[in-house]
């Protein structure tokens, strides 16, 4: 249930295995939520440095080596030509939640995890440590207020690109079966197999049910009686995916960190840039996530995002200056915690809590980020298929 790339993926290696899978989604075509529509930062922890044990970046890390060798054996083809060219930097933002002299210690200590974990050969890039920038590449790509920076391993890949071979790859799997435009109500077990309520039928048979339903994920769990534990928030963001004719010379920047924004420099004269406070559409903590409003026109999105980022990061006024085309995306963000991004205390800033829930043959998986799904699918499907075996 749920074809993003936590479903997805998960639904092709349990073919390719030789199982036959049916796929639901309610959307018209699969890959066309959160997993299209985010700006594919393969995470190596360096982002979660308000959650100073490491727990976080530990769990990211696993899933963000596994992802390039994962996601190519999946789609068939190499991803170099959507990932973007040059480690990423993170600004310190003055009303940052970690100041630099505690960044700086934080990405000290992810570098010694990194360097020494077995599977740092399959990133999208050699990693190096982090380094401090210097204060004059610091002034050159920032305001006034920003005086410390870093460059990190980090890169992203453009998830547009990916998902459109995603859906390439399933469409040429004859075991997935894939349900279009068909909302999951609920699940529901008969006799030693599992029912799938869906909006206008019942569909029946199957051995074993996988939810990677993301947003809707918990509603349908709590029809089988699964809870989830602790807190948790649905957001929905929306960004700019931005065209222009040739490749810009701008970096891609984080300003770190807390609720702000970044800009992502693909291959192609494709960039990604956020503005947090202004993408920010819908906000809940219930069990679904809230009704959304009217989504706001790209025509007043564009100003908002760059007066502020502009303001902050002078150097990316070309990506507005020069674009050809602008689209506006978005997706829900489920997270476990709670809180403010803007509370250096809030739980919201660790992600390690995500992962498989099992409930017999009924598996829940809450897929974290986009960079841990193609890793946590396999673990998934192996279980699986572990269990089909036995
Ligand atoms: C703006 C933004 C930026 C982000 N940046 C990053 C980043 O840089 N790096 C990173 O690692 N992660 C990032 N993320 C998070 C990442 O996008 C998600 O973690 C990931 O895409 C989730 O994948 P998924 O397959 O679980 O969910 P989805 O891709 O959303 O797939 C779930 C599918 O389930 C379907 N569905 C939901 N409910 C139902 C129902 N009841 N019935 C039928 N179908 C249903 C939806 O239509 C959807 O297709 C970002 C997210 C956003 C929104």
């Amino acid at each position: 249930m749920g074809a993003g790339i936590m479903g997805t993926s998960t639904a092709l290696f349990l073919a390719r295995s030789g199982c036959d899978v049916e796929l639901f989604d309610h959307a018209a075509a699969p890959m066309m939520g959160a997993s299209r529509w985010n700006e594919g930062k393969i995470h190596l922890g360096y982002l979660y440095n308000a959650d100073p044990t490491l727990r976080s970046a530990t769990k990211m890390l696993a899933g963000g080596l596994a992802f390039k060798p994962l996601v190519e054996q999946l789609i068939g083809c190499p991803i170099d030509a959507c990932m973007t060219q040059h480690d990423d930097i993170y600004l310190v933002h003055p009303e940052s939640v970690v100041s630099a002299p505690q960044m700086a210690d934080y990405f000290g200590r992810l570098d010694s995890l990194i360097s020494g974990h077995p599977d740092k050969g399959g990133y999208l890039a050699d990693i190096s440590p982090s380094v401090p920038l210097e204060k004059a590449e610091t002034s050159r790509l920032a305001a006034k207020g920003l005086t410390h920076g870093f460059r990190v391993p980090e890169r992203s890949v453009e998830t547009n690109w990916i998902a459109d071979r995603f859906v390439d790859a399933l469409a040429a799997e004859p075991r997935v079966t894939l349900r279009s435009s068909t909302q999951v109500l609920g699940a529901h077990p008969v006799g030693d197999g599992w029912s799938i309520d869906g909006s206008s039928e019942t569909h029946s048979g199957f051995d074993m049910v996988v939810n990677a339903l993301w947003e809707g994920r918990l509603q349908v769990d709590s029809t089988i009686g699964l809870r989830p534990v602790g807190r948790w928030t649905h957001r929905y963001r929306m960004s700019l995916f931005i065209e222009t004719d040739e490749d810009l010379d701008v970096p891609s920047i984080v300003l770190a960190t807390g609720p702000f924004g970044d800009i992502k420099n693909y291959p192609g004269g494709r960039s990604y840039v956020s503005w947090y406070p202004a993408g920010l559409i819908a906000e809940g903590t219930e069990l679904a996530p809230p009704v959304l409003p009217a989504l706001p026109d790209v025509a007043d999105m564009v100003p908002q995002f760059r007066n502020a980022l502009v303001k902050l990061l002078p150097v990316v006024e070309p990506v507005f200056s020069l674009a050809r085309r602008v689209v506006a995306g978005g997706g829900w963000v489920f997270a476990t915690g709670g809180g403010s991004l803007a509370d250096p205390g809030a739980t919201l800033h660790r992600r390690d809590e995500f992962g498989i829930t099992e409930a017999g043959t009924y598996f829940s998986v809450d897929t974290g980020k986009y960079s841990t799904a193609p890793w946590l699918a396999r673990r998934l499907a192996d279980r699986v298929l572990e269990l089909a075996i036995t």
